[in-house]
């Protein structure tokens, strides 16, 4: 039997073979609170954190009063308990130090929250406070009303600046160059193998079926023009014909095919910025570096579960943590929030999953590294032996199958839509269509550029070389040819170039001028330098 103000109720019944059997459904327990509690107010504890309770601020006139003065998450989940499901009445009150509860072994007691309730000067306590041993041990929890875990807040890296030369990053400047040693080797090896395999020795003259001589096409110039050819994946109109000269260029062709494929791999993902980012991944590796500092919230569950934890990561992350200076403890998330905002990548928080879920919604810098090193959840607490225990707790459970648990979260947790930040799939999404700017790819421009205005030189000095031969064997000044060649070149109708013979010499020096060229051109020749002829 259990006295109350309508006098002896029944609680359970008992009898030899049974024992105890509890007559009481949740409903008439909550009934007898409510009996119980009618003329009385319940005095719940909380801190102030977004978004589980905040200062609301007063629409103009209004002057806030009582429960009013605040809103958040804890104020509508302790309404639905205390006020929809059990109809009592309460009042909300701030716990001076805005703390969360700690133990302190050398005054033996306990400060925040937890302390409060101990002291008798609240009823219950509700806000972000984990369910921990420790905690256990003084004050009695409710079921959890929400599950999370420590994970790691970060910032992300900023995107890379868009370089002009991006086309080069795939790969490293090591691997350019001995692109281009290999490049320049196997093009020699060619021209000397060449020299060597007699089946590159060729009849000039196809026709002639006993010619005097021997062609070999495989000078350096032409050599470096097949490599050139099949490295640039467009081929080349002459081949080798010898065995030697057939394998170095079939094993050339396997080295620029899995070059070019390797490259255009990387490049995709080196264009389009979605290079991966390469700091911190996991505790571990926050663990195994000294660069990046990373703190808690001093005195709160975080700090607890480093300070006590057995594993051997966690315990590095500790005495690291202790002994940073400046301290890398803050006094609330929010403070924790800001330093990461502020330290340039420099310190990392170690913060609960749902304060971090609710940031990454406002704050789009911001990111969570790995996953959750522990499992925990949030409860109400309240002292021992509470009458009020087993009602509130039933009226947790309610709330969470009905769904108003998730409703609420979503509620408070989801940012609205203009200050929303875009969510990883859509980010992915985004980068993927993204368009490539002229930032990205204007160096192909600048190397395309650059090529053709190294073409025009080479071009002019040709012309130029030309116009001196021509000069030289029509025995013209060399403007006089100059202007004839250009004037012809320039007549873009004409296809056609009729053969000019050298006129016969009338100067010793214009005499001596032919004997040199054709003395240069029989040099030339020998050593298969196309300028000369
Ligand atoms: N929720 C934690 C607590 O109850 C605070 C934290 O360590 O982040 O102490």
């Amino acid at each position: 039997m259990e006295l109350s103000n309508s006098g002896f109720n029944s609680i359970a019944k008992w009898n030899a073979e049974t024992g105890f059997v509890y007559v009481r459904t949740a409903d008439e327990v909550s009934d007898l609170l409510a009996e119980k509690w009618q003329n009385k107010t319940f005095r719940v504890v909380s801190r102030i954190g977004a978004p589980y309770l905040v200062e609301r601020t007063p629409e103009e006139g209004e002057v806030l009063t009582g429960n009013d003065r605040y809103e958040g998450y804890s104020k509508d989940l302790i309404h639905e308990i205390l006020k929809e499901t059990l109809h009592l009445n309460y009042e909300i009150e701030i716990v001076p130090g805005n703390l969360y509860g700690s133990y302190h072994k050398e005054t033996k007691s306990w400060d925040g929250l937890v302390g409060h309730l101990l002291e008798r000067k609240a009823d219950l306590a509700i806000c972000d406070l984990t369910i921990t041993y420790e905690r256990r041990a003084f004050v009695d929890f409710t079921t959890p009303f929400m599950t999370l875990g420590i994970s790691i807040l970060y910032t992300k890296a900023p995107p890379p600046e868009p370089e002009l030369f991006s086309f080069l990053s795939p790969f490293s400047v090591d691997v350019w160059i001995y692109m281009a040693g290999a490049y320049l080797m196997v093009s020699l090896l060619l021209h000397i193998l060449s020299r060597l395999a007699p089946n590159d020795w060729e009849n000039p003259h196809p026709c002639d079926k006993s010619p005097e001589e021997l062609e070999n096409i495989w000078h350096i110039k032409n050599s470096c023009w097949l490599t050139m050819g099949s490295i640039m994946t467009q081929g080349s109109d002459i081949l080798p014909k010898g065995y030697s000269t057939r394998w170095v260029c079939g094993m050339w062709w396997f080295f620029a095919l899995i070059m070019c494929s390797s490259y255009t791999a990387n490049l995709a993902a080196f264009l389009t910025n979605a290079a991966m980012d390469d700091s911190i991944k996991s505790a571990e590796d926050l663990a195994m570096q000294t660069k990046i500092k990373y703190g808690t919230v001093e005195g709160g569950s975080t700090f607890s579960f480093f300070k006590r934890s057995n594993v051997s990561t966690f315990q590095r992350m500790w005495t690291a943590m202790e002994s940073a200076r400046p301290s890398v403890f803050v006094k609330n998330n929010d403070e924790g929030v800001e330093r990461v905002l502020n330290s340039k990548r420099s310190y990392a928080f170690l913060m609960e999953s749902t304060a971090i879920e609710y940031r990454l919604q406002r704050k789009c810098q911001l990111m969570q590294v790995g996953g959750l090193l522990d499992s925990k959840g949030y409860g109400i607490a309240m002292p021992f032996h509470s009458s009020y225990r087993t009602a509130v707790d039933n009226a947790v459970l309610k709330l969470a199958e009905s769904g108003k648990l998730v409703e609420l979260k979503n509620r408070w947790w989801k940012a609205p839509p203009e200050e929303a930040c875009e969510t990883q799939e859509a980010a992915e999404e985004g980068t993927s269509a993204a368009e490539l700017g002229v930032d990205n790819v204007g160096g192909v421009f600048v190397v395309l550029g650059i090529g053709c205005g190294m073409a025009a030189g080479i071009g002019a000095l040709e012309f130029l070389w030309h116009v001196r031969d021509v000069a030289i064997e029509q025995k013209m000044t060399q403007s006089e040819a100059f202007w004839a060649e250009l004037t012809f070149a320039l007549s873009f109708w004409e296809t056609e170039k009729p053969v000019q013979h050298s006129r016969p010499s009338s100067t010793a020096s214009g005499d001596m001028a032919s004997r040199a060229s054709s003395v240069l051109r029989s040099a030339a020749d020998l050593f298969h330098i196309d300028v000369f002829k």
